[in-house]
């Protein structure tokens, strides 16, 4: 099922006496999530992620613009008429009820047509639970499952109605590490299975990132890129978006071009053509750098520390806007800790360029 946003946009009132102004949740969203797949929506918090979610829901009305599922306007259809399946980071599981039963909870107030019977209800819980791998479990309560497998519960009951469209708020912020890494793949495998078109909301970029097909980058209500994961990290359209996606986050430096070249401090680390004289904020993601005894940029040597297949020096340098750089280079390399400098080269791809006054991408080639 395909979903549009057209030019959707939410506003609530203002509560501040001071300042009369709406607040602005979601600003004229305009965009398609294609037939089956999976987005990310991914930003800082309030940044109207969980509006956008219960807008798409029906949980709260637009207040201009227009949702539709594959060609239906669903913009003033109540919740319940939607086929949506919603999950949330607070399983919300009723505690006195069996897994067997809390997955059948929606089935029970169908009606008409759509009315199962107890053994046509008990068979699509138990394809439900196989689904999230929990079809051992039936008899249990709530009280007697890990976290991962009352998130498995939740997932399993909002999908047992085969929703055309699976929303996902921050499903796996009450997990664990190790947790949270399992659950997001099977996330990933039951999306891949059921073909449901799911939107998947989290402020984890590392959690977007890898299971998204796409990702939308939103911070105050506003979009600021869409694309594949890959590629919004490989060419982010502003310094937001290039700050937020990337762990360790990339680096920004105080920068600026003159007569082609771009300075970090008095040293020149490439060239760009076509680009006027002005200050500019270099970035530099943590594994765009090189050891290189003769690199234009020299930096104050912290630390280095040891990560298995990588290492990653970390160093300071007086125009950084991190409080420290972190690069992260092969273990194959030698770093010599006596002198407290280091030197780096950087490679092209790796670095951007964005205007200082509107943070905007200036797109150039370093050469
Ligand atoms: P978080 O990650 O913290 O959950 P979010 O990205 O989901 O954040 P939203 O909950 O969608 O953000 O909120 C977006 C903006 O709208 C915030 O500034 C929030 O304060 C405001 N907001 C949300 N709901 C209401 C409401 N009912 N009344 C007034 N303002 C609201």
């Amino acid at each position: 099922m395909k979903v549009v946003l057209q030019n959707l946009t939410k506003k609530f009132p203002s509560r501040d006496k001071k300042d009369r102004r709406d607040v602005v949740a979601v600003s004229d969203f305009t965009f398609e999530i294609p037939d089956g797949k999976l987005i990310g929506l991914l930003g800082p918090s309030g940044c109207g992620k969980s509006t956008t979610l219960n807008l798409l829901s029906g949980l709260q009305t637009p207040t201009s613009g227009k949702i539709f599922f594959g060609d239906d306007d669903v913009t003033n259809l109540p919740a319940e008429n939607r086929g949506v399946g919603l999950v949330f980071q607070n399983y919300a599981l009723y505690p006195h009820l069996t897994v067997q039963q809390n997955i059948m909870f929606p089935l029970q107030n169908l009606k008409g047509e759509a009315k199962l019977t107890k053994a046509q209800m008990e068979e699509k819980a138990l394809e439900a639970a196989k689904l999230v791998q929990i079809d051992g479990l039936m008899s249990r309560k709530p009280s007697e499952l890990s976290g991962g497998q009352q998130q498995r519960v939740a997932i399993a009951r909002a999908l047992v109605k085969m929703p055309r469209v699976l929303l996902l708020d921050e499903p796996l912020s009450n997990l664990d590490a190790r947790l949270r890494l399992q659950t997001r793949e099977e996330i990933r495998r039951i999306q891949r299975e059921t073909q449901i078109t799911t939107i998947f909301v989290t402020h984890d970029q590392e959690e977007a990132m890898s299971i998204s097909d796409l990702i939308v980058v939103m911070k105050e209500g506003v979009i600021h890129q869409i694309g594949k994961p890959q590629d919004v990290y490989d060419s982010p359209v502003n310094l937001f978006v290039a700050t937020f996606l990337g762990t360790p986050p990339i680096n920004v430096f105080h920068g600026k071009v003159e007569g082609g070249k771009v300075y970090i401090g008095s040293e020149a680390i490439g060239s760009v053509s076509g680009v006027e004289d002005q200050p500019v904020h270099v970035a530099i993601r943590p594994e765009g750098f090189v050891l290189d005894e003769k690199g234009p940029l020299t930096c104050d040597l912290d630390e280095v520390e040891v990560m298995g297949r990588d290492i990653t020096v970390v160093s300071k340098h007086p125009d950084s806007q991190n409080v420290e750089i972190r690069s992260i280079i092969s273990a194959d390399n030698k770093v010599d800790l006596s002198t407290g400098k280091v030197h780096f080269s950087v490679k092209n791809h790796k670095v951007f360029l964005f205007r200082k006054d509107t943070e905007e991408r200036i797109y150039t080639d370093l050469v």
